[in-house]
């Protein structure tokens, strides 16, 4: 038998006193289905013996302080030894559950994690212990702490620890000695129709105060009374006592125009207390409000967030265009006669937050019926990321073709509807 584990075990036990725990878990990368306090204790024995049987053992006596000799004499003071590494924090997890255990009680949450900062002296400790006895079987004391808590967390909720995507997160900092409850936000991917101009898509924070609320917004700080992600939000905050919120849209249409298309969107609540939420009643309570609809599909993650985002969705739009002389049937032909790419340089209302390029643009249907003298209404289907209003006014010839160019004849967007928008797998 090779002595390397005993010595190690000897070099940790010379001065001063070591728990089971941190004597175990320098051997905690050996053997499995056990935990460091046995694997400690079961050293600890060995060294008992040796010592009951006479041998010279060499150890600090305060280690073997808890046993009762046939032959050999105990002379260490009966007061339980404090452990040098880690100062008996293993006795006070109980507390420390029952601590975390107060603050989880409000929680609704089937999964979580237990991680733990450890204080920066048992830190300090543990390495120069690791710089004694090398790191080949170690495990760092956080470890230990973050399983341990976590088995007796499970033991006294019925929760399950998961490591991969826990509801909640349970946060032991030793330095400030505290206890912090992080549960995961809830994404909810859903689908939206604005049915009325006026709104936007998000909350527009005032521009004059940076939403801390002026004399401008009326103390509201922001621009909008409120936005399809606010209308959307207010029920699912309240519901599951989140903190915030946020919109992750598909896209966005114009504030002024509708969008009768269902666009895909997530809803991100931070800070859930409550997750179990029920999607048809939430769907329910949003739509009480009549300015926007929504279907909440499903619970999903950050990847479908990610996901939409980034998708680039055929849309078929109906404008109503105001022409600046009279309109005949002809001059709608020669529009709907634009099938070819159509060439956009960014927008000038558009080039203060966007790169000045020029990108090009495929229509993929497009027809149109004169509605009066000067007025005519059009459906166009195009790739995603065409600049509509563009499309018709020709923004001075930056855009190419446009309706004003075909026709020779100053059209601009009256009325704007997103009326389909391509469905994406999810
Ligand atoms: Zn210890
Ligand atoms: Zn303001």
């Amino acid at each position: 038998m090779t002595t390397q584990i005993l010595e190690k075990a000897k070099a940790i036990m010379k001065n001063g006193y070591v728990c089971d725990h941190c004597l175990g878990r320098a051997f905690a990368q050996l053997t499995k289905g056990t935990t460091n306090a046995a694997r400690g204790k079961a050293i600890r024995d060995v060294f008992a013996f040796s010592d009951d049987a006479g041998e010279k053992i060499d150890i600090d006596a305060v280690n073997l302080n808890d046993y009762v000799f046939r032959n050999a004499k105990n002379n260490a003071a009966k007061q339980k030894p404090t452990c040098k590494i880690c100062g008996n924090l293993f006795d006070k997890l109980n507390d420390i559950m029952k601590k975390a255990m107060k603050k989880l009680f409000r929680f609704e949450y089937e999964t979580f994690v237990v991680g733990t900062k450890v204080s920066g002296d048992i830190a300090d400790r543990e390495e120069v212990l690791w710089e004694l006895i090398g790191t080949e079987y170690c495990e760092p004391v956080k470890a230990e702490i973050n399983r341990e808590l976590g088995k007796m967390i499970e033991k006294n909720t019925g929760k399950k620890a998961d490591f991969e995507n826990p509801d909640i997160v349970v946060l032991l900092d030793m330095d400030k000695n505290e206890i912090e409850i992080k549960p995961s936000q809830i994404w909810i991917y859903g689908l939206y129709q604005k049915l009325v101009r006026g709104i936007p898509q998000t909350k527009w924070p005032c521009r004059h105060c940076n939403g801390r609320g002026c004399k401008i917004c009326k103390q509201k700080g922001k621009m909008y009374a409120t936005s399809v992600e606010e209308i959307v939000a207010k029920p699912l905050i309240k519901t599951a006592k989140a903190s915030g919120s946020s919109f992750h849209g598909s896209g966005r249409e114009d504030i002024n125009a509708r969008c009768l298309g269902w666009r895909p969107f997530v809803m991100e609540l931070q800070h859930p207390v409550k997750r179990k939420l029920r999607l048809k009643e939430m769907e329910n309570a949003i739509n009480k409000d009549r300015r926007v609809k929504v279907k909440l599909i499903k619970f999903c993650n950050k990847d479908t967030a990610r996901k939409i985002k980034a998708a680039k969705l055929t849309k078929t739009y109906k404008i109503v265009v105001k022409f600046e002389k009279p309109v005949g049937k002809e001059d709608i032909k020669k529009i709907m006669g634009i099938k070819d790419l159509v060439k956009q340089r960014t927008p000038v209302r558009v080039a203060h937050r966007r790169a000045d390029l020029i990108r090009e643009r495929r229509i993929l249907k497009l027809t149109g019926r004169i509605t009066s003298r000067k007025e005519a209404e059009f459906v166009i289907k195009t790739e995603a990321g065409m600049y509509i209003k563009e499309l018709v006014t020709g923004d001075d010839g930056r855009t190419e073709p446009s309706f004003t160019g075909v026709i020779n004849n100053k059209a601009k967007v009256k009325a704007l509807d997103v009326v389909e928008i391509e469905k994406i797998k999810v």
